[in-house]
């Protein structure tokens, strides 16, 4: 589990505020849940014979009430199935469909590596009690659109349908059959999952069953009309935006929850963590967690993966500097000058005023220095020349610096434009 420190935060912060103006733009509006929910909405809504729920939950008894009951909890390993409890019990469904996004940490007792940590961040959209294909298309293309906005290249469209419960209850038959046939070729969990979700065994990330893995009944191969259409209709969509993808049989999602549409954004960049957004449509989750029938669509992406991403791709990620650093020489200065920047930050300007440290304000010198190190396009000069005469000082700290000027403090507004433009480099 990772602080997240400046000046690293200023890209965490840059990445959400994109991330609000896109969801504005979709017309998905914000959920915030608790981070904490009963252990058994888990188990019921992701699936108990998951990697998650078997064994990376952080899970805990709590206290006993009067009653002497003591409930299990679990701090959430993800979002969808604590968004599907609050849809439910506060009936956001009664007037029809809801687009919803959060932003948030998810909690999971893994390995720690590169990507992969024990509180990570999710981005996740959920659009609850629609049907069809055009909603997966249109989160696939939010998505996409978020990848263009933040100039991630590297990154990959998978594809593939799960179809419906009765298909894969074919399908499923014949996928036991086969890893039967190859037992000696399953790892320990593999073999564990034949029975209980084969499916599973598909999602295996040991490369020594690889080859069992590939030629095993393809899933695609028993979908019935209904579900191909699904799927063409969500093709023809993705086709008409230009947006590549390829389908990839073996995709299953680690949540046992998913029909139909299942996708993932993936990169080579990142190593075996490689998959940086995940999703796919659960149209019956809703009612496996208690609520009236409604179908549903959505994807997760990992904050920390995509912001590694980006640094791996050498992207730029604008870091706001103050415009301007105010230096300060003599303590007397102090009242007008915190007056004035007060008035500057009203009108927008970002100012970073120099305060005294242990030994006191510092040298002239000591505080340009300062004023330098802060990355601010100006340094604002409250001499006590400069105030006599009902002015402050004003120095470019870019570009070959220039000269010193005097601005009349009795015009701040026009000072706090010049301050923001030329905008500093941002
Ligand atoms: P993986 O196969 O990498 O374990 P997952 O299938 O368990 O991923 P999801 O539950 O689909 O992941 O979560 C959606 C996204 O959240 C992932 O694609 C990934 O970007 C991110 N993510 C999942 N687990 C972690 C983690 N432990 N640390 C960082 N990011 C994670
Ligand atoms: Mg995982």
């Amino acid at each position: 589990m990772n602080d997240i420190l400046p000046p690293e935060s200023a890209r965490w912060e840059w990445l959400e505020s994109i991330v609000r103006e896109l969801m504005a733009r979709y017309a998905f509006r914000n959920i915030r849940t608790p981070i904490l929910e009963h252990t058994q909405l888990f188990v019921r809504g992701i699936g108990e014979v998951t990697d998650i729920v078997e064994k990376e939950m952080y899970s805990f008894e709590d206290r006993s009430d009067k009653h002497g009951q003591a409930e299990h909890l679990t701090m959430r390993p993800e979002g969808t199935a604590a968004v599907v409890r609050a849809v439910i019990e506060n009936n956001l469904l009664y007037d029809g469909g809801k687009r919803l996004f959060y932003m948030g940490p998810m909690f999971r007792r893994e390995k720690p590596q590169r990507g992969r940590y024990r509180q990570f961040h999710q981005v996740g959209v959920e659009a609850l009690g629609f049907a069809g294909p055009e909603t997966d298309a249109e989160v696939i293309l939010l998505a996409a659109s978020l990848w263009k906005a933040i100039g991630l290249t590297d990154v990959r469209l998978e594809l593939n349908s799960l179809g419906q419960p009765a298909e894969r209850a074919q399908h499923r038959a014949q996928l036991i059959a086969h890893f039967e046939k190859h037992a000696d070729k399953l790892d320990e969990d593999g073999r564990r999952r034949l029975h209980s979700n084969p499916l599973r065994v598909l999602d295996t990330k040991n490369p020594a069953m690889l080859e069992v893995v590939e030629s095993a009944p393809r899933l695609l191969d028993f979908l019935g009309a209904e579900s191909l259409a699904h799927f063409d209709g969500l093709k023809a969509i993705l086709d008409a935006n230009g947006v590549a993808y390829s389908i990839n049989p073996r995709l299953v999602r680690g949540l046992d929850y998913y029909n139909l549409t299942v996708f993932e954004f993936v990169t080579d960049r990142l190593g075996s963590q490689g998959t940086v957004c995940a999703g796919g449509r659960y149209d019956d989750l809703i009612v496996q967690i208690g609520g009236k029938p409604a179908p549903a669509v959505g994807w997760a992406l990992g904050v920390e993966r995509v912001l590694e991403l980006l640094k791996e791709q050498g992207a730029e990620v604008p870091v706001p500097a103050p415009h301007a650093y105010a230096v300060v020489p003599d303590a007397a200065a102090m009242p007008l000058a915190l007056r004035t920047l007060q008035q500057l930050r009203e009108l927008g300007v970002r100012v970073q005023m120099h305060a005294s440290g242990p030994d006191g304000l510092g040298s002239f010198k000591s505080q340009f220095k300062k004023a330098d190190a802060s990355g601010a396009a100006f340094a604002l000069v409250f001499g006590a020349d400069e105030l006599a005469r009902g002015e402050v000082g004003l120095k470019s700290l870019r570009d070959g610096k220039g000269e010193q000027i005097a601005r009349p403090l009795a015009e701040l507004a026009a000072l706090a434009s010049h301050l923001q433009s030329p905008a500093p480099k941002d």
